[in-house]
């Protein structure tokens, strides 16, 4: 039996640092297969390998909402702009 230096890869959330899906941490051959598998368990992966983990709190959450592009500016001809006020 002989003792071998391993190399693995597993999804780690960019937010909260988990790497665990349902309480195991998976191991794979590929960063394409921890992705994959990650997906499985609702987690967030991007095409630049940012990763988000289901966890539902505020931090996760501003994390998705800064993954989002900005809302569009509309303006359209003939029409007068409303500027509404969103503040509480
Ligand atoms: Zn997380």
């Amino acid at each position: 039996m002989a003792i071998k230096a391993r190399t693995f890869y597993t999804a780690s959330c960019d937010v909260c640092g988990s790497d665990d899906t349902d309480d195991v941490i998976p191991l794979f051959d590929t960063p394409n297969a921890a992705a994959d598998d990650a997906r499985t368990c609702r987690w967030l992966i991007t095409a630049d390998h940012q990763a988000i983990c289901p966890t539902q709190d505020d931090q996760h959450r501003a994390a998705l909402d800064d993954l989002l592009p900005p809302e569009p500016d509309i303006e359209i001809g003939g029409q007068l702009r409303l500027d509404l006020d969103t503040r509480d």
